[in-house]
């Protein structure tokens, strides 16, 4: 077994992972920050894809098309939730706004109040 931060051969106990607790902590250290880093990623998207919705959708209902959405900056891949109602209509909410994709390449953004 060789550690998994060094590489070096771990002597001793053959379920160590480390050869001592400095090369455990800087290996955990980098786990962190890599699910830190992308969670921040992940969290900046969904912020900025808010910020949009928020700024497009003054009063409760709007049209807009999709690619200026997307000129926007908006991404398609990033939201909190998804809800189908009983009609068959499918929208995708970032914390309390939503939007559904409309035929012609057009979509509507809604406010959920609850
Ligand atoms: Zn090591």
């Amino acid at each position: 077994m060789n550690c998994l931060e060094c590489g070096e051969k771990i002597i001793g106990r053959s379920d160590k992972k480390f050869c001592n607790d400095a090369c455990r902590n800087t290996y955990n250290n980098h786990q962190n920050k890599d699910s830190n880093n992308l969670m921040r990623n992940v969290n900046n998207k969904l912020r900025r894809n808010y910020r949009i919705l928020k700024d497009i959708n003054i009063d409760g209902k709007t049209k807009i098309s999709k690619s200026k959405l997307d000129g926007l900056g908006f991404d398609f891949d990033y939201f909190t939730n998804v809800k189908v109602y009983k009609n068959g209509s499918e929208y995708k909410f970032i914390y309390d706004y939503g939007y559904k994709l409309l035929d012609d390449d057009f979509i509507l953004i809604v406010r959920n109040q609850a």
